[in-house]
């Protein structure tokens, strides 16, 4: 029987961001925003985004408790993506 491998990220647990990792983040996620012409996805797509959203433990009301955006915002911007990439994309 082998050993789990423990570099592999999908088996590690996910480690929430910190405020200050938070603020970073989303004051870099605003300048992209606004460096694409505000963009945003489509209806379908933000749907299916907030689907992944809805069933998973780490949703905090509307707030994801890892990376501390509100979900229904940032399922709207392109670059975004979900910290354990349950997001299709
Ligand atoms: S962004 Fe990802 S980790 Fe956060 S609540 Fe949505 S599916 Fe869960």
């Amino acid at each position: 029987m082998s050993e789990p491998d423990n570099t592999d990220p999908s088996l590690q647990t996910p480690v929430p961001s910190t405020l200050m990792g938070a603020a970073v983040s989303f004051a870099t996620s605003m300048a992209r925003f606004a460096a694409s012409g505000f963009k945003t996805v489509d209806e379908p797509l933000h749907q299916l985004r907030m689907s992944h959203c809805q069933p998973c433990g780490y949703r905090n009301d509307s707030q994801c408790s890892l990376c501390r955006c509100f979900i229904a915002k940032k399922a709207w911007l392109p670059h975004e993506d979900c910290p354990i990439g349950r997001w299709p994309c």
